[in-house]
């Protein structure tokens, strides 16, 4: 019997194309420490430092930790000086990024996930840990999905790991003490959140903003348009 809804957020809830983002939010954030570090070497380090978080499988270490051990190497300025600007950053111009991409709500998302939440279901934002609290936050209000009653939202800040590694799915299972089966993952990224079927969690496959580029894959239980995906959870979960 399902309790727990995963959803996975960017291309799944909030629909825009993810590689506009993220050009947009290298170009503002590397913009905004201009005056200390030249853009490409910024660029170049916070790339690496997030595939050092991505492939980490420390479990001591949360992926802030994991992200600040490799991101001020070789940039010449410290955490110290950096963490308010990137701070400011997250307040001030990361927000602006929704007018470059032209993000709207997908209409039916607000009310998919309070439905879910009034008929007793525990839901999880399952996006990637990769960025602070604060930048995935903002990316909820784009959705228009923001200021619900979220059984938990994984963030750089709390999470250990990150997709495609299945302990990222374990470490999710364990903070809510639900079994596998007991949970099912949606999203539209055939490897990041369909690899959640490897613990037995069920998934479904969003395909409006469908992502297929590996680096491996696996097949959902269920698959089909974010309108599918409404009535499905209708007749699911009601
Ligand atoms: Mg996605």
């Amino acid at each position: 019997m399902i309790r727990a809804i995963l959803f996975d957020l960017d291309g799944t809830l909030v629909h825009y194309d993810y590689d506009t983002f993220v050009h947009a939010y290298l170009g503002a954030v590397a913009r905004k420490v201009a005056h200390l570090v030249e853009p490409k070497r910024f660029v170049k380090q916070l790339l690496a430092a997030t595939e050092a978080m991505i492939a980490s499988l420390d479990h001591t270490r949360t992926n802030m930790e994991v992200f600040w051990e490799y991101f001020p190497n070789g940039l010449d300025v410290s955490m110290e000086v950096l963490t308010p600007i990137l701070e400011e950053f997250y307040l001030q111009d990361f927000p602006r990024i929704q007018e470059v991409l032209q993000v709207a709500p997908v209409p039916a998302a607000r009310g998919l996930v309070e439905r879910l939440l009034t008929n007793g279901y525990e839901v999880v934002i399952a996006t990637n840990p990769v960025f602070p609290a604060i930048a995935i936050e903002e990316r909820m209000r784009w959705g228009g999905i923001d200021g619900l009653d979220y059984h938990l939202v994984t963030t750089y800040e709390t999470s250990r790991f990150c997709k495609p590694n299945v302990e990222y799915y374990a470490e999710i299972l364990e903070s809510m003490g639900r079994m596998p089966e007991e949970c099912i993952m949606i999203g539209n990224n055939t490897c990041e959140d369909l690899v959640a079927g490897d613990l037995g969690i069920k998934t479904y496959l969003v395909e409006d903003c469908l992502l297929d580029m590996g680096p491996f894959r696996r097949e959902p239980d269920y698959r089909g348009s974010f309108d599918d995906l409404v009535r499905f959870l209708e007749e699911k979960c009601s």
